[in-house]
């Protein structure tokens, strides 16, 4: 990439889209253009359109989408499927239609079946049924990576996807009905020690296991294949790593400082047992993650004690 080059970030006031313009800035790369939802409306399809024909970017990260925990992605079936669906496949076609040869599309590793083997290798995609917690936003995600394989081959352009693990950092959702599972524990960590509680309630039975990759790295990453003009095959983006989530809620409370115990509330539903990414097609192409879990969590609490004034 040109330092020069145009880049539209879209989704830039997320947790994603903010750590990637920020490495953008970081590298030196002058030209990021960004779109507030109030002037660009993604679920809007003549605006995109309008808005791509006029721009005409050189490059594309996507990392706009309705995001959410397994509680939101749950409940809200009906606009995690049809709002993904609806984002994605705007600012894709309008890419093609201005003849953007280059982007990124995010998704997630929801993606891959509820009971593929561990770690999640790419090649998993589609060889099973997938969690119904969030069946209805991977479907959007799947029909995203489709769409863009779809360009790829029909039309010959270079539209990338991505598959981060969960992730956390800066400028993260901390609404306890909407969250994933770390920035609701260090929400959960920081009150229960501002109140002095003697017990922090964790959702489910504590074993699920996850793995946690901080954004900036994730940005790191996203840059990184977009810079080495990578324009293969899905990538899967990840520490290689996962903590039970029982060890997770250890790790906030140590970093935060919260002296009582943990419970765990089996009303609550565990979603899928297991969730590591094979990073090894990222490692070949030369990235590893580098911020280690409590170092980001630190990060992560500095930025919501921050936010919170
Ligand atoms: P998932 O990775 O799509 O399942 O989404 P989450 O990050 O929301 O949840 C991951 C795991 O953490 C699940 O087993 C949850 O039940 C568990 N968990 C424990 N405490 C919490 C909490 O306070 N909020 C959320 N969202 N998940 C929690």
């Amino acid at each position: 990439m040109n330092k020069s080059a145009k880049i539209f970030v879209a989704g830039h006031r997320g947790m994603v889209g903010s750590a990637i313009v920020r490495r953008l800035q970081q590298a030196g790369y002058t030209h990021v253009v960004t779109r507030s939802r109030k002037e660009l409306d993604l679920l809007d399809q003549k605006a995109v359109h309008a808005f791509m024909a006029e721009q005409k970017p050189d490059y594309i990260f996507i990392a706009a989408a309705k995001v959410g925990g397994i509680q939101a992605n749950n409940v809200y079936r009906a606009e995690f499927l049809y709002q993904n669906l609806v984002i994605e496949a705007n600012l894709i076609n309008a890419a093609h239609e201005a003849g953007v040869q280059r982007l990124m599309f995010l998704g997630s590793s929801c993606i891959y079946p509820k009971l593929a083997p561990q770690p999640l290798k790419e090649d998993y995609l589609l060889t099973g049924p997938l969690e119904p917690t969030n069946e209805p936003y991977a479907i959007a995600k799947i029909a995203g990576i489709k769409l863009c394989e779809a360009y790829n081959h029909q039309y010959g352009r270079q539209y990338i996807s991505v598959m981060p693990t969960n992730l956390y950092g800066l400028n993260d959702n901390y609404d306890l009905n909407a969250s994933h599972v770390l920035p609701a524990l260090i929400r959960k960590a920081h009150e229960a020690k501002q109140r002095g509680d003697t017990e922090l309630v964790v959702w489910g039975s504590g074993t699920p296991m996850r793995e946690f990759l901080y954004a900036d790295d994730l940005a790191d990453a996203c840059v990184y294949l977009m810079e080495q003009g990578y324009d293969g095959p899905l990538v899967n983006i990840g520490t290689g790593t996962d903590v039970t989530i029982k060890e997770l809620a250890e790790t906030v409370v140590k970093v935060l400082g919260f002296k009582g115990q943990l419970a765990f509330d089996a009303s609550k539903p565990d979603g899928t047992p297991r969730k590591l990414m094979d990073v090894s097609r990222l490692a070949s192409l030369g990235w590893t993650a580098k911020t280690r879990l409590p170092e980001g969590i630190a990060l992560a609490y500095q930025d919501f004690l921050a936010k919170l004034g």
